[in-house]
């Protein structure tokens, strides 16, 4: 068994945000993290390699510093890594993200027991497209929302969260699996011993020349260039006003809104 853990290097929103010329984020200028999420699905699927010793890859699509980030999953327990990067997918909104992760993945050889693990949203894009969409393309049934994970004989037992409580899932294998930010899920460190091997480690970059004649990737609709969703324009939103407390019985709060929204033509 082999889990692909798709992950993100996003910037850290704790920090400033820079925006280039043509609407997509200056992710160099930026400090770059984890995605929160992913940092979960790593968790789930290093789990499982304790539980029954797979092989666990990292797999990331971006700019060639996304490699150190690879080096830490590795430092944290993960067996490899992927690297998916060329100047032809930048700026690849998700369906062509999902494309070019998904013909990675399907070069690489996808068997039966295998499985992909995706956070269920990136903290910048926001969009929790991209894990649905890779299942679509290699058409595996997906899981999202995942916050526990165990496997069952042969199929897998996934805990998904919904907003009033959780549902059980059994799904076979080949599958995708979301997984959530959940507090029963604490993300392990880097060993000392995974740093000081992590570098000796397989880690392969697959660039424009290595998935070009893919059957899942149509040249057209990747890239800046190809993607059917550009962005128009980001930027940071304007701060709004401090906020004002109500004060007195729920009666009296009450009044004192209707009058505040009266004065203010609202209502
Ligand atoms: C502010 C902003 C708004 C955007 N709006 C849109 C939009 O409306 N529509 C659109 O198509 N694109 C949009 N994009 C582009 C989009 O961010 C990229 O396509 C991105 O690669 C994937 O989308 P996401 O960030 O929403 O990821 P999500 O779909 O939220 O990511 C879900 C999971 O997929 C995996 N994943 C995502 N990206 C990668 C990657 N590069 N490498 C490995 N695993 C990955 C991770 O496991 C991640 O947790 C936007 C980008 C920005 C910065």
């Amino acid at each position: 068994m082999r889990i692909y853990v798709c992950v993100k290097q996003v910037p850290d929103t704790s920090g400033k945000v820079a925006v280039n010329p043509d609407g997509t984020l200056n992710r160099a200028s930026m400090a770059a993290i984890i995605n929160p999420d992913d940092m979960s699905a790593i968790e789930q699927a290093l789990k499982l390699k304790d539980a029954t010793g797979c092989q666990v890859t990292a797999v990331t699509m971006g700019p060639p510093p996304a490699e150190g980030m690879l080096r830490e999953i590795i430092a944290m327990g993960a067996d490899d890594g992927i690297l998916i990067s060329a100047r032809e997918f930048g700026g690849s909104d998700t369906f062509a993200t999902s494309q070019i992760i998904a013909a990675a993945i399907h070069k690489l050889g996808l068997s039966d027991e295998d499985m992909i693990f995706c956070g269920r949203q990136a903290i910048d894009g926001d969009t929790a497209q991209v894990g649905p969409q890779i299942a679509e393309k290699l058409e595996i049934p997906q899981v999202t929302y995942a916050s526990v994970i165990k496997k069952s004989g042969n199929s897998i037992l996934v805990k998904r969260m919904l907003e009033d409580g959780y549902m059980m899932i059994e799904v076979e294998t080949p599958c995708l699996i979301t997984c959530i930010k959940d507090k029963s899920i604490k993300p392990r460190y880097m060993t000392l011993n995974g740093i000081m091997e992590c570098y000796s480690k397989p880690l392969m970059v697959l660039d424009y020349e290595a998935l070009k004649d893919e059957p899942l990737i149509e040249l057209d609709t990747i890239g800046l260039k190809g993607s059917p969703t550009n962005i128009f324009k980001s930027f940071t939103p304007p701060q709004k006003g401090v906020g004002i407390m109500l004060k007195g019985t729920d009666k009296e709060k009450v009044d004192d809104l209707v009058d505040r929204l009266k004065n203010k033509h609202v209502i």
